[in-house]
């Protein structure tokens, strides 16, 4: 078998055509293909508001920045997720308090998030990690309760649905990413989305320069080149090539999607069989699906070799994987910063943790080989 990459983008044959499009047009950087994607995205999922970003780090910037998150505040948050998650929460002045995960979601632990509540408590942000929806339920209560917004970073989980609603619907701003290995991709980009009109318009505003109302058409027919900062915003706008790519992803979406959890399929009737490791479930509330972003395998406790080992053997055999994540807290500068904080799940999971390939282009066969290769190390 030949070598088998971590991940490889599916482009469909027409992005080329749609690219050379924009081209054409004359119209390359934020303008009518970003107002489309930004609808089409909308319809898609049934959200209210939608602003286009460069990327989910930068969506997840202006939600801080729109909620008012500033120094002085304290953000409760998973350590187990993408570093930016929490440098966008830094970079506000904000502090972020990290939080345990659930050992059967992996997602943040309702019950851990309640003891880290205090006087300064702003806010609370839930990762969908892998793709799971997280038991929103609780912590939406525990939120109205204390008065916290709820940020969602939905960088896994564009596509999954809590208890029949899509993420991103519910009252809850919420982050997509469409970075290159993302479910849904223009390369590089992102996705706030929200119901709320005033973070709506703020986020919107934030996201090129603070500049009031669509700057964009300064340049174009119906625009003027009159502006106004009513705010020292940021760059942080999506491009008309990106969103061309984005909106043929969107029409292959079902294909996609399908395809996504046919290989998780696979990967569950040849890993099954295999005692030693810990495979994802699905949601375990009723009407949610996973988005499937990632499949990660756990070893479990009896397991005679270590993650890393694993890691390494399969490198060997030319199988690609990943890590997700090394938690934040363990990283140098959280380090150094907040000292030594104990997260017990988070670290006992990210040592046993192994993300495995899963994109488009993988067929039964592939499945088949690394399922079988993970047996034969994992059962000596
Ligand atoms: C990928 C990712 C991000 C960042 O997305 P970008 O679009 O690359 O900025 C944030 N959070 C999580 C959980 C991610 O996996």
């Amino acid at each position: 078998m030949k070598n088998i990459p971590f991940h490889k983008t599916y482009l469909p044959r027409t992005t080329l055509c749609s690219i050379k499009d924009v081209l054409d047009s004359g119209w390359l950087t934020s303008g009518p293909r970003v107002k489309t994607f930004e609808q089409e995205f909308g319809n898609h999922l049934g959200t209210r508001h939608n602003i286009a970003t460069s990327s989910c780090t930068a969506a997840l910037h202006l939600a801080y920045l729109s909620h008012d998150v500033g120094p002085g505040d304290e953000i409760i948050v998973p350590s187990f997720t993408f570093c930016s998650t929490i440098n966008t929460i830094v970079h506000t002045g904000a502090t972020p308090i990290f939080c345990d995960i659930d050992e059967k979601t992996l997602c943040i632990d309702y019950k851990c998030v309640k003891k880290l509540i205090t006087k300064k408590t702003k806010g609370v942000v839930v990762v969908h990690f892998a793709g799971m929806p997280a038991d929103m339920d609780g912590i939406n209560q525990l939120a109205k309760k204390h008065g916290l917004f709820i940020i969602e970073d939905a960088a896994h989980a564009f596509g999954a649905k809590y208890k029949g609603s899509f993420i991103g619907t519910g009252d809850n701003t919420t982050c997509f990413s469409f970075y290159a290995t993302k479910n849904l991709t223009t390369i590089e980009g992102g996705m706030l989305t929200t119901s709320n009109d005033k973070i709506a318009n703020s986020s919107r505003v934030m996201s090129f320069h603070g500049i009031s109302k669509d700057a964009w058409k300064r340049y174009s027919k119906e625009g003027s080149w009159k502006y106004d900062v009513v705010s020292p915003g940021y760059k942080y706008n999506l491009t008309d090539i990106q969103a061309a790519i984005g909106l043929e992803q969107l029409q292959h979406i079902k294909a996609i999607t399908r395809k996504r959890n046919q290989i998780v399929g696979w990967y569950r009737k040849y890993l099954g069989i295999n005692r030693n490791l810990i495979l994802p479930s699905d949601p375990p509330y009723e009407n949610s699906t996973h988005a499937w972003h990632l499949f990660t395998i756990r070893l479990s406790s009896n397991s005679s070799i270590s993650r890393d080992q694993l890691i390494e053997e399969l490198k060997n055999k030319k199988i690609g994987t990943s890590v997700h994540f090394i938690p934040n807290h363990l990283q140098t500068y959280y380090k150094n910063k907040y000292g030594k904080i104990s997260l017990p799940v988070t670290e006992s999971i990210y040592t046993s943790i192994l993300s495995l390939p899963l994109f488009i282009e993988l067929t039964e066969s592939k499945v088949r080989y690394v399922s079988n290769t993970i047996n034969d190390i994992t059962y000596k």
